[in-house]
């Protein structure tokens, strides 16, 4: 298949890399001419531009959306007048309530989309061979969805080894406020504590010491600080729910640790051990 990928960094490269080595043709747009020349030389595009005009007469038979979140919109405006209506337009946005029903005004061959899979990177150098494999990538159709795209788009995502799956925008967000934007916040508090405490002797030494638990549970705060902004400013119900829920949990660890509750807490973290691989397979 002919695709167009709008925005050449960790995502957009990511996707490029795999339908390439799968055999698509992909036609990439990337504001800086650096980025569109490192994704050419990485084989991550066909061939790639920093003019939008540049994936009109191409032929595409798909376009792929991967600019940052606040992007999304404003890209798509101005693809009407140089794609065909009846191109498949999808995108990769972390939130899709703020997007899809926009989105799907504007154009009728619309889905939303979003492949569950990041690094602690951005950037087309970030971008890698099969990030998505074995990982959820979620799409997002309403009633409104033509089912011919649908059909055009699934296989694409079977293509990256990725598991497809289907939910609506607004479950989709209530979701990801859990498992994706609430670790986030979380893992960003993390790293800001350690860093804010007093001694600064001891702030020296835990430089030093930390090593495998600090670096799973500060992964995702380390991130792209934009995106997760964006997480913030498109899920704002959803995260400050979680955002409550987990304040309370951590309310409920304290007392148990000021009443010396012992027992209280190894039965939670009995919980927690037998919960996690729930999530975690
Ligand atoms: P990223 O690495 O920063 O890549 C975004 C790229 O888009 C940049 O490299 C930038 O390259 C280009 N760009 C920025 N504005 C543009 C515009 N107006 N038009 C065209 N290109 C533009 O970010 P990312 O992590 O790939 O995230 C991209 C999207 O994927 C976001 O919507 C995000 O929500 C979603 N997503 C991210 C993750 C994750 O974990 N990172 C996971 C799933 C989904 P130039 O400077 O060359 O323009």
């Amino acid at each position: 298949m002919k695709i167009g990928i709008i925005g050449l960094g960790l995502i957009g490269g990511s996707l490029g890399l795999d339908w390439m080595e799968q055999g698509h043709q992909v036609w990439g747009v990337s504001r800086q001419e650096q980025t569109c020349q490192i994704a050419e030389e990485r084989g991550a595009v066909y061939q790639a531009n920093p003019d939008l005009e540049s994936l009109a007469g191409a032929g595409l038979d798909l376009v792929v959306l991967c600019t940052p979140i606040s992007a999304i919109l404003a890209t798509m405006e101005r693809l009407v007048g140089i794609l065909p209506s009846e191109t498949i337009l999808t995108d990769v946005a972390s939130v899709k309530a703020a997007i899809v029903p926009k989105a799907e005004a504007m154009w009728p061959y619309f889905i939303g989309g979003h492949p569950m899979a990041g690094t602690a990177e951005q950037g087309i150098q970030a971008a890698q061979s099969h990030l998505f494999r074995d990982r959820p990538y979620v799409l997002t159709p309403t009633h409104q969805t033509q089912a011919e795209a649908l059909n055009e788009l699934k296989p694409l995502v079977m293509d990256l080894e990725a598991s497809c799956l289907e939910m609506d925008p607004e479950s989709h967000d209530a979701v990801v406020a859990w498992i994706s934007h609430l670790p986030v916040m979380i893992s960003a508090s993390l790293i800001a504590a350690c860093w804010g405490q007093s001694d600064p002797n001891h702030l020296q030494m835990s430089k030093r010491l930390a090593s495998t638990g600090f670096q799973d549970t500060s992964r995702v705060g380390g991130g792209n600080p934009e995106l997760g902004v964006a997480m913030a400013q498109y899920n704002q119900q959803a995260l400050l729910t979680a955002l409550g829920d987990y304040q309370d949990q951590l309310d409920q660890i304290r007392e148990m640790i000021e009443q010396e509750n012992w027992l209280a807490l190894r039965q939670l973290l009995e919980k927690t051990q037998e919960h996690r691989p729930y999530f975690i397979k």
